[in-house]
């Protein structure tokens, strides 16, 4: 079995998913239930969703209803990050692989998980290495993040090689020559269309860095080799930066207060895609805190379709100049 990250596809309409979802859901997770209802073009035999976000999460159970997939599975990752919490979470995937084991009638054992996590964690490794070629502007934003989009999405022993490949490749790339771009650090909702990075690119803007999913949510740390798997696993992800979906929100801006200080951003972009509200409410103590820093900083809700990001050229054109 390969894990493979459902990515929203912005080029689609939403009307089957509209029947059963009401306007003011998340558009992103919509397009995903669309994308669904219709029939995925992989050859996807089930979904397992994690408690993130109420959209996500309600939309699940429309999911059972109306997706025709073999498997289907909830994964309760807990708010909560305490021992009580991680045996919950450590009981929980206890239950997917079992559930696992006897639809598809394989044998998930302690050491393939093992095995899976050192791949993993050297795929994390080596996509930290290469996320430092795009901090020091030799790597542009968009191409890191259709890598990290690719790996998400394949076989882990070709994303291997591939990663590989392009690092042996960036060695001999120099830096880029655009003195004026302008420096800046990412954040908000999933942003799983390479083209709005290239849109913000083609206004002036550097990624340097990110507080994405399909980002350095990915790889920022590793997963423990030494420890029991599963125990290890639920720790990693009860453990590493928090998202909008979990609070409290002053823990989450710690985060993305000190990368946007460690990497000397111009700025600061927040994303939300359209009723997106982790984000939503997230974004006004973000908005006061990074005010105070003296960190510009700007905060766009936006459709999911390309046309849409047009309307906000002049929206970011006059954030660069401010910067
Ligand atoms: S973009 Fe926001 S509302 Fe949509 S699924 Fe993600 S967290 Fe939930």
């Amino acid at each position: 079995m390969i894990p493979v990250r459902l990515l929203g596809d912005p080029t689609i309409g939403i009307d089957r998913a509209n029947e059963h979802i009401p306007p003011n859901h998340c558009t992103w997770a919509k397009n995903l239930l669309e994308q669904a209802i219709n029939g995925f073009e992989a050859d996807i035999k089930g979904v397992i969703t994690t408690h993130g976000c109420d959209c996500t999460n309600r939309e699940f159970d429309i999911w059972l209803e109306c997706v025709d997939l073999e498997f289907f599975y909830f994964l309760n990752a807990p708010l909560k990050r305490n021992e009580v919490a991680l045996k919950f979470f450590i009981d929980d995937i206890k239950e997917l692989i079992n559930q696992l084991e006897e639809k598809f009638n394989v044998n998930i054992t302690s050491a393939k998980i093992s095995k899976a996590i050192k791949k993993m964690n050297q795929i994390r490794n080596q996509l930290r290495q290469i996320s430092e070629y795009r901090s020091n502007m030799i790597l542009k934003g968009s191409d890191f993040h259709s890598l990290v989009k690719k790996i998400q999405q394949m076989d882990k022993n070709k994303a291997l090689k591939m990663i590989e490949s392009t690092l042996q490749d960036l060695k001999t790339h120099k830096l880029q020559s655009d003195k004026k771009l302008k420096k800046i650090l990412l954040m908000g909702s999933v942003i799983d269309d390479t083209e709005f990075i290239r849109f913000l690119e083609s206004l002036g803007f550097h990624i340097i860095i990110d507080d994405l999913c399909i980002g350095t949510k990915y790889f920022w740390e590793n997963v423990d080799e030494t420890e029991e798997p599963i125990k290890a696993l639920a720790k990693y992800h009860l453990n590493k930066p928090i998202y909008s979906t979990k609070f409290p929100s002053y823990k989450r801006f710690e985060i993305v207060k000190d990368l946007a200080k460690q990497f000397n951003v111009n700025g600061v972009i927040n994303i939300a895609q359209k009723f997106c509200e982790p984000i939503l409410y997230d974004h006004p103590y973000f908005s006061k805190k990074f005010k105070e820093l003296g960190i510009p900083y700007i905060f766009v809700e936006m459709e999911y379709n390309r046309e849409s990001y047009k309307q906000l050229t002049t929206r970011f054109e006059a954030f660069k100049e401010i910067i």
